[in-house]
């Protein structure tokens, strides 16, 4: 059975890259018939918070990424975060002590940078193996100064190699990968012998992770061949180094670009179903001449074999596009209770919307559904339908080429209004008598003939169809718009 995990470490805010990760494990996942366990690792006290956490979760719920195991879902390898596994991570660190896996290391940084010089080595080489075979004695002198060791693992004076799903076989040379610490000197286990213990005692299959850490991989897999030994580990898992995601303009993305926070995009009101089909674009492909795919075809098509190993790159424009798809494709209905969160934000509708309220919203949902590329479009679109007609503004942009006399355009419609009364107030109606009174009556192009109106009616220089709009709006409101406006 597949394992696959996702285990971030819960510092900032979750980033695109982080997020196609957990995408892919759980596509991964859900294909093969496997599981995710969702893992974090919070042993970094002074950078991890409970505010990242919680982030953590939402993100993975707004998405739709579901976890067999894990925090908030337990199971049987738990508990989930590393900082409540201390006990665990000591008991192995004895293990890998007893079987000399990893050893003491007394030297300073500032020891290893002198030993480096006096060789005439570049001093940022890393550690160069100096406490490997101290004997007991050297040990207790350095302990007799007040040191205080951290301990390493012994790396083997081998080549590493290993198969990656992505790239195929990497071979990490010998000497490449310095002894590289485990344990701080006051106990407390590090990343990189965490991470695989975790891997190993849940029983990981397959490690789906970013490149940016491929250079750790050569440890990782000594290390677990350690935890072999000691009967922590069953088998190495298999790797699969995801591509980088590169940012416009082919700079690596950085945490703090805005266009790499997932919640940036939430809050404009990307979809979770065109972030998906986004995100899942960053480093594989449904088909040449197919973008546009739902989360089940994305799963049923899923995987790691078809990861394309060179960098990819966000692309605002295309997610944009992939999402106003998306939003095309919700029903209805479901496209309403989409739009109510952006619009009780920004006070459109009251919080939460009153049922009155979201009757008129069902009835302009599909005025705009097709006209909006963002969720957060609807407040800007729909306001006018909401508000009491003495606050409607009336944009400095809306004011902007309505041609040499809107005023008489707006007095004209009035009057055909009135002339056709309520009853005649429909969608169908209101365009005929308009266009034969304004465009065929006055001679007045089209454009503005009813951009006039539909300033005067929303305040704005694009909103929803006009007729449909005037309806919904309702005769009182439209006429009373339309005389302000004219005056
Ligand atoms: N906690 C690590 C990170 O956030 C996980 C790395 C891994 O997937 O092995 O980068």
């Amino acid at each position: 059975e597949v394992r696959v995990r996702f285990c971030p470490s819960p510092t900032g805010t979750p980033h695109i890259g982080m997020v196609r990760t957990a995408l892919f494990n759980w596509a991964y996942a859900k294909r093969t018939g496997g599981k995710l366990v969702f893992r974090i690792e919070d042993t970094d006290q002074a950078r991890d918070s409970e505010e990242s956490y919680n982030q953590l979760l939402d993100a993975m719920r707004w998405l739709g990424i579901t976890w067999d195991e894990g925090v908030d879902a337990g199971g049987e390898d738990g508990p989930y975060r590393q900082s409540q596994r201390g006990e665990i991570y000591q008991d192995v660190i004895q293990k890998l002590k007893d079987g000399g896996f990893i050893y003491e290391s007394f030297s300073t940084p500032e020891e290893i940078q002198q030993r480096h010089i006096a060789a005439g080595r570049p001093k940022e080489s890393g550690y160069d193996g100096f406490d490997r075979d101290l004997t007991e004695e050297q040990k207790a002198a350095f302990r007799a100064e007040g040191r205080e060791p951290v301990w390493r693992v012994r790396m083997p004076d081998d080549d590493i190699t290993f198969n990656d799903l992505v790239r195929g076989e990497i071979t990490f040379k010998a000497g490449s990968t310095p002894d590289y610490v485990v344990v701080r000197a006051n106990g407390q286990p590090l990343y990189p012998l965490t991470n695989p213990v975790d891997d190993a005692l849940m029983g990981i299959t397959h490690i789906l992770r970013g490149e940016d850490i491929l250079s750790s991989t050569p440890r990782q897999i000594v290390l677990y061949e350690a935890l072999k030994k000691i009967g922590i580990a069953k088998f190495t898992p298999e790797y699969a180094h995801l591509p980088y995601v590169m940012g416009e303009g082919n700079k690596k993305l950085s945490k703090r670009d805005p266009e790499s926070s997932l919640f940036l995009y939430r809050d404009e009101g990307f979809v979770p179903e065109g972030m998906i089909n986004y995100l899942s674009l960053l480093g594989w492909g449904y088909s040449g001449d197919q973008d546009i795919f739902t989360r089940e075809q994305f799963v049923a098509k899923f995987d790691v074999a078809d990861v394309n190993p060179n960098p990819a790159r966000v692309d605002y424009k295309k997610a944009l596009a992939i999402n106003a798809d998306h939003m095309r494709m919700l029903d209805e209905a479901e496209f309403t209770e989409r739009m109510i969160p952006y619009l009780e934000k920004e006070g459109v509708v009251s919080t939460p919307i009153t049922e009155e309220q979201r009757a008129l919203l069902a009835k302009a949902t599909p005025l705009v559904q097709p006209r909006m590329n963002l969720l957060g479009e609807a407040p800007g679109m729909l306001r006018f339908l909401f508000i009491d007609d003495a606050d409607l503004v009336i944009e400095e942009d809306a004011l902007k080429k309505l041609g040499d006399d809107p005023v008489s355009v707006v007095r004209r419609a009035i009057e055909v209004i009135n002339e056709g009364g309520e009853e005649n107030f429909t969608t169908e109606k209101l365009e005929a008598s308009l266009r034969a009174a304004i465009i065929e009556g006055m001679g007045v192009k089209p454009r503005l003939a009813f951009g006039p109106l539909r300033s005067g009616i929303s305040g704005r220089r694009v909103s929803p169809p006009l007729f449909e709009s005037m309806e919904l709006l309702g005769f009182d409101s439209t006429l009373a718009r339309l005389d302000s406006f004219a005056t």
